[in-house]
């Protein structure tokens, strides 16, 4: 909200920023196909304002940055998020979405509704969905190490050269060999 004004009705007026959601942002402008990963409650504060009729408001939210986004305040109606600014005469994001949070191999944008679990290795966030593991599993490995299947590769390659060296000058191999295998196919 910036200004508020009556009329000689007595008419109040409230002048406030614009905010878009993705879906308004795809409709008006241009097509970017990362907004599709954005969620109902993801908005864009723009740098249009208007004046609305005080009687035209529905009800009253909160928005929060984005960093706060959380599974216990997303299922409340009347929180928000600011996921980015919007300057709708240039068609840009501030900060642009290459600089938004993203978890996973696949860099889908963060989204609390999505199971992640954590590489014990490189403590990447990784979607349950993306981890080649069945629900049923979820629940054993939870207690487990997880390792991710980038880190699997790794390991791997570092067994193969540490294995040349054992050949050359005889060294034990010293990597930890207990791993939790999650090899992506
Ligand atoms: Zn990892
Ligand atoms: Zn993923």
């Amino acid at each position: 909200m910036i200004e508020i004004k009556i009329n000689s009705q007595w008419a109040a007026f409230i002048k406030g920023h614009i905010y878009y959601r993705a879906k308004d942002v795809q409709k008006f402008k241009q097509d970017f196909p990362k907004l599709n990963e954005c969620a109902s409650k993801d908005l864009f504060l723009t740098d249009q304002t208007e004046w609305f009729l005080s009687t035209t408001f529905l009800q009253k939210i909160q928005v929060k940055p984005i960093d706060e986004y959380n599974i216990v305040t997303i299922e409340l109606n009347d929180v928000y998020y600011k996921r980015a600014e919007y300057n709708t005469l240039e068609q840009k994001f501030n900060p642009p979405i290459s600089e938004w949070i993203k978890y996973c191999f696949c860099k889908k944008l963060y989204n609390p509704r999505e199971h992640y679990i954590q590489c014990n290795q490189c403590n990447l966030w990784v979607h349950y969905s993306c981890s080649d593991r069945s629900d049923k599993e979820f629940k054993i490995i939870s207690e487990l190490k997880f390792i991710c299947f980038q880190c699997v590769e790794e390991n791997k390659n570092n067994k193969l050269n540490l294995s040349d060296n054992e050949n050359k000058d005889g060294q034990p191999n010293k990597l930890n060999t207990n791993i939790q295998v999650n090899k992506k196919k």
